[in-house]
């Protein structure tokens, strides 16, 4: 018998888990993306007030008006898409992407369609490849600057001109925002300023070292709000009300935290990029994000020796068929950390 829908049963599950399963508990993990910094503490402190307050019962379905407050961002991805979308439809989403966005659209029972990017444009989605690319049934693109796995982020120009071709065609934008706080020398925008048919989603996980706390929002104009609070309501009806005190503490509290983590990522992205250069590897250096996208003719082969060496690092073809030919190195690890990992790295490369 076969026990999964047929929508679900093709579904893989994250390479990003099954690399870090395989390595020893000794090994740097340079695979996932979460930082090592610990929660900030006046966040932890409102956690905790908020529970010894007695906020341990259901809360409102949403949150402000235009926003609904979700089990991290990877809730606000699904209900969204689950609310918008129709079997029928296909959806755009950057390639190389985050693994999540095709899977999600699967579950939907729609279709995932490829918007590529590649290293001459610095992965970049830019007009001309939504024109080249959108197809009589797109119903939404879904769109990631700064990026995973990339560390991309995309200029004003782009968005403003994104955003009025989605406005003129009636596709809504998803607009994943969530490294929207780690970005470097460039300046973020959202696609909501210049269009009503963006949904911004985003989340406290990477920005305030949150991801164990499971929380992230959505927002976007009543219309799309009143559709996606379906799917939330009858999936979690609210997230955990304690923790929606922390995010309130996140956003409303002293933000010096994130200015200091992101200067701290600012380091060890050089420290990283500069040691492929010295070792003569490819790879564009990013302007946000915590990732270092580099080229390597045999991924495989280099993955398995820096595993040899106890660093763990993912085949970028695990974010679609751009990926081919690279490797994502996550650097939210330590200094130390990293140091030593790009000097196991430098024996094999
Ligand atoms: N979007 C992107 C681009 C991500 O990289 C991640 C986490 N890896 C998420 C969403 C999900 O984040 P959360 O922990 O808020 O669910």
């Amino acid at each position: 018998m076969q026990y999964g829908a047929q929508r679900v049963s093709d579904i893989n599950l994250s390479q990003v888990r099954k690399m870090f399963e395989q390595a020893s508990p000794t090994a740097i993990n340079l695979a996932l993306g979460e930082p090592d910094f610990d929660t900030p503490k006046h966040i932890i402190d409102a956690l905790k007030n908020a529970l010894d307050e007695g906020y341990t019962h259901y809360s409102q379905n949403k949150g402000e008006d235009n926003v609904i407050l979700t089990v991290g961002a990877s809730e606000a991805l699904y209900s969204t898409v689950n609310a918008l979308i129709d079997p029928k439809d296909d959806v755009l989403i950057p390639d190389p992407g985050f693994l999540s966005y095709r899977e999600v659209v699967k579950i939907a029972g729609a279709n995932p369609v490829a918007l590529k990017t590649s290293a001459e444009n610095g992965f970049n989605t830019t007009l001309d490849d939504v024109e080249n690319t959108v197809t009589e049934n797109t119903k939404a693109m879904i769109i990631n600057s700064p990026a995973n796995p990339t560390g991309s982020v995309m200029p004003k120009d782009e968005i403003k001109a994104i955003a009025e071709f989605a406005d003129e065609n009636d596709i809504i934008i998803i607009s994943d925002e969530i490294y929207e706080k780690i970005i470097y020398d460039k300046k973020h925008y959202s696609f909501q300023a210049y269009t009503d048919n963006a949904v911004t989603i985003n989340g406290f996980s990477k920005a305030y070292a949150m991801t164990g706390l499971r929380v992230g929002y959505l927002s976007a104009c009543s219309e799309i709000i009143d559709e996606v609070l379906k799917v939330h309501q009858y999936n979690v009806a609210c997230i955990d009300t304690a923790t929606q005190i922390a995010a309130t503490e996140a956003l409303t509290g002293p933000q010096q935290c994130v200015s200091d983590m992101t200067s701290e990522f600012r380091k060890r992205r050089d420290l990283v990029v500069d040691s492929l250069y010295d070792m003569g590897v490819e790879c564009i250096r990013p302007d946000g994000a915590f990732y270092v996208f580099f080229k390597q003719d045999n991924p495989d082969e280099f993955i398995q020796k820096a595993l040899k060496e106890d660093v763990v690092l993912v085949n970028g073809n695990a974010f679609g068929e751009m990926g081919e030919g690279y490797i994502r190195l996550s650097y939210a690890q330590s200094y130390e950390n990293l140091q030593t990992a790009m000097e196991r790295l430098a024996k094999i490369a």
